[in-house]
């Protein structure tokens, strides 16, 4: 195969040249070669040289004009940008492996060297540079026949492949659900005997892979195989917890790992926000420890929300996720997912209405996306019923926001406003007035309007015994 049509633009013409002059061989190598196979975009091009790789990037970057090149010494990589591009340049390498460290030692090898310590046969492929060949795609493993046939396979054994860095296993998961690849069955076999391995990788590169897969269009495949292949339970045990079904008197629950996994591809259908995702994917977190037979009612979950955005922050920390407003978020949502259903459950009331709206402020439309993508089962006729009800929901949310606009509500009258008028220090009554005013305009009782809560003030303030020092 030749893909020389694919490298004409004076980029790579000038790479060529410049290796020519250098006196030695250069190939585009990995990713870059199999997303022009797989027709797929991508900006990242890794060149790997037999030797003096990174002469060949700084003579490459001043042929081209461009400026910067970053180098870093102990990779023995160097990188420059031009236009959108980002472009490494390497040395051939050939790699070996402690038991204990996924960094390797690293010596000076050959392309065929290098392409031994790739992933996957569909990364190994390369693409000559030089004169003679220009654009022949070399593909010792087999790599364009595993790309035609969907496979994903690793040059080597995967038993030492796996072990070696067993990163590869999150990435075999990744690639499998980002390119609809199927993880060869060896592979497999080899990914489950070594799923413990992932001890030795930072839990920063474990959730990279994660939230690529999140990022995919139907993240439940490739958390099927994160939990079929054990690799799950090593990072993330809650979520295997969900797992399984328990009958009683007849009657079993759903299993909520299967359908947290449902929720999750639903609401990637309505949004690329990886933190609204992953508000999916905990929303129901603290099901098991929550779960109990009642006689009367069957299987219930008492209290999981607020379980459930407990555990938020000790997850995300595990997880290495981040701990300020993106954390928050999840937690709101989780705590607050059930509430627009349990709406309909009596009168809507106008007041709930409100209440909801001002808990929720401006996630408000993203937390009835996760409850859209919450209504899930086998029973039609059930999931028709909390369609309904939830449409009621989201009218009345529409209406109540534009009369009373307590979506992003701030009281009328501050904390500041009532120590001055009645002169009083920090304490106690202020909170107290404070919150009367707040419950007033939620339950409906004031309008959301500075006379009317001064009035509510006056009165709340006169029951302690406070007058206001100023009249205003
Ligand atoms: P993407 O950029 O979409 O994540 P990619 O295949 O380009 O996919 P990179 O992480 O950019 O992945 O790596 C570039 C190339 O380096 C890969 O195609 C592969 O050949 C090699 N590679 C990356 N990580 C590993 C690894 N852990 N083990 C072996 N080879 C790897
Ligand atoms: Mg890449």
């Amino acid at each position: 195969m030749n893909l020389a049509a694919h490298i004409e633009s004076p980029l790579y013409r000038t790479i060529q040249r410049e290796a020519e002059a250098l006196g030695i061989e250069v190939y585009i190598i990995g990713g870059f070669v199999r997303d022009i196979l797989l027709n797929r975009p991508n900006t990242d091009i890794d060149l790997v040289a037999n030797t003096r790789g990174l002469e060949l990037a700084q003579a490459c970057a001043r042929a081209l004009g461009v400026r910067k090149v970053d180098i870093f010494k102990t990779y023995g990589t160097a990188h420059f940008r031009f236009k959108d591009l980002d472009i490494e340049f390497v040395n051939a390498r050939k790699e070996s492996y402690s038991s204990d460290s996924r960094k390797p030692s690293v010596e000076q090898g050959t392309l065929e060297d290098d392409q031994n310590r790739r992933d996957f046969t569909i990364n190994a492929l390369a693409i000559s540079m030089q004169a003679h060949n220009y654009g022949d795609v070399i593909d010792p493993f087999d790599g364009i026949a595993d790309l035609e046939n969907k496979i994903l396979r690793t040059p080597l054994d995967p038993n030492i492949t796996y072990s070696d860095d067993p990163l590869r296993m999150m990435r075999a998961v990744r690639f499998a659900n980002q390119l609809h690849f199927r993880i060869e069955e060896d592979s497999f076999q080899a990914i489950k005997r070594n799923c413990e391995r992932l001890s030795i990788v930072s839990m920063e590169r474990i959730t990279t892979e994660l939230n690529k897969i999140i990022m995919c269009n139907k993240p439940s495949v490739g958390f099927k195989l994160l939990f079929d292949t054990g690799l799950l339970h090593r990072f993330f045990p809650e979520m295997v917890k969900l797992h399984g079904i328990e009958k009683r008197n007849g009657i079993a629950h759903k299993d909520n790992f299967y359908h947290t996994l449902q929720v999750l591809d639903n609401i990637c259908e309505s949004t690329d926000n990886l933190w609204l995702r992953w508000s999916a994917i905990m929303h129901d977190i603290a099901k098991p420890p929550t779960k109990r037979f009642e006689e009367e009612i069957g299987w219930t979950f008492h209290g999981h929300e607020d379980v459930g955005a407990r555990w938020v922050p000790k997850i995300f920390a595990r997880l290495k996720l981040p701990l300020d407003h993106q954390m928050k978020y999840v937690q709101k949502l989780v705590l607050l997912h059930l509430r627009p259903i349990a709406l309909t459950k009596e009168a809507i009331s106008d007041s709930a209405i409100r209440r909801l709206l001002f808990e929720a402020g401006d996630d408000i439309d993203d937390l009835m996306k996760l409850c859209r993508a919450d209504i899930t089962s086998k029973n039609e006729a059930k999931v028709q019923r909390y369609l309904a009800n939830y449409e009621i929901v989201v009218e009345k949310l529409v209406e109540l926001e534009e009369k009373d606009r307590v979506r992003n509500f701030q009281p009328p009258i501050t904390g500041e406003d009532i120590m001055r008028i009645f002169a009083l220090a920090p304490g106690r009554e202020i909170g107290i007035i404070k919150n009367a005013i707040k419950e007033a305009i939620l339950d409906g009782i004031i309008h959301n309007d500075y006379n009317e809560a001064y009035q509510l003030m006056l009165a709340e303030a006169n029951k302690m015994g406070l007058q206001p020092a100023i009249g205003e």
